[in-house]
């Protein structure tokens, strides 16, 4: 199966969240199970992401949503984990500061963005600002709903610029969400995850179901799309996004850069070696 053609929001299609399977696991029946293709493709992440990072043209920007613990930081630890955190800074976006709000609602985005060569994870995105700000009406609907436009338009500034951008939403139901806050509660080494307002945000779920299925239908496109992720198994939502971001590395066919110097001159003139019918020979040590 094509985990991108099976996940990705086509673009122009309207999501129906309803329709989707929170708790899909393709043919793996436990973590165990699928655990030797997890491994494989968090090899392969690594190796992708040293060669988008050597090669030094290109970017990826992956952005991670989801309702309160859907997994946005566990996807962080495990998948992207796997990458050496030189080239993937990650960035979590909160409420905005003073500074922020009095700009432009992209502009603390576009900060942080990633430079060619590396693999940007954003925490949450711009799309809260057509998630949580319309739920909550924060600001009035002539202003949010302008905004999937201005989206679709910053992330097509970002390719344009040589920048992959990846969209992942974590797709759990209401059952998991509060089984996973229960496990929060009975684990004092996660109660301090736990916030009233994640209590506070439930009855608004079908508000957020809305906001999420306009976010996922009106900013899917060619070049940024959106990907539906079945999330209730944490090890199943791990294995479908290094597989989608190792698949859409592989797609971008990067080269090492040529060597700025003579590799063969280098060889003879600090270690000995020449090349000889065969193969090479060491001469001498020095
Ligand atoms: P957490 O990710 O649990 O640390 O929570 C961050 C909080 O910041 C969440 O409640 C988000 O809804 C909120 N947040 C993030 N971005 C925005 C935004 N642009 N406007 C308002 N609230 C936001
Ligand atoms: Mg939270």
């Amino acid at each position: 199966m094509n985990y991108i053609k099976r996940f990705r929001v086509d673009p122009g299609s309207k999501v129906d969240l309803g329709k989707v399977d929170a708790g899909f696991k393709d043919q793996h029946e436990s973590h165990e199970h699928a655990l030797p293709e997890i491994e494989a493709y968090n090899q392969k992440l690594h190796d992708l992401q040293y060669l988008m990072y050597a090669e030094g043209k290109r970017s990826l920007l992956i952005c991670l949503q989801g309702r309160d613990a859907a997994g946005k930081d566990g996807t962080i630890n495990h998948v992207l984990g796997a990458m050496n955190p030189q080239g993937c800074p990650v960035t979590g976006f909160k409420v905005p500061s003073k500074e922020e709000a009095a700009h432009d609602f992209l502009w603390r985005y576009h900060q942080h963005t990633p430079s060619r060569g590396q693999v940007a994870i954003f925490n949450r995105s711009h799309y809260e600002d057509v998630l949580v700000v319309r739920v909550h009406k924060m600001v009035p609907k002539d202003v949010w709903s302008q905004r999937y436009e201005h989206i679709n338009n910053f992330e097509k500034l970002l390719y344009d610029n040589g920048t992959h951008i990846l969209k992942f939403y974590l797709h759990i139901d209401a059952e998991e969400q509060l089984e996973r806050f229960k496990t929060r509660i009975v684990d004092p080494a996660r109660h301090w995850k736990i916030s009233e307002g994640d209590y506070a945000e439930r009855p608004f779920w079908d508000a957020y179901t809305a906001a999420f299925e306009d976010a996922l239908s009106k900013c899917s496109t060619k070049h940024a799309p959106w990907f539906i992720i079945p999330s209730n198994h944490k090890w199943f939502r791990n294995l479908a996004i290094s597989r989608i971001v190792s698949e859409t590395l592989e797609s971008l066919d990067m080269k090492f850069p040529e060597p700025t110097i003579d590799i063969n001159e280098i060889k003879k003139k600090y270690h000995a070696i020449v090349e000889e019918e065969g193969g090479e020979k060491r001469k001498a040590a020095w």
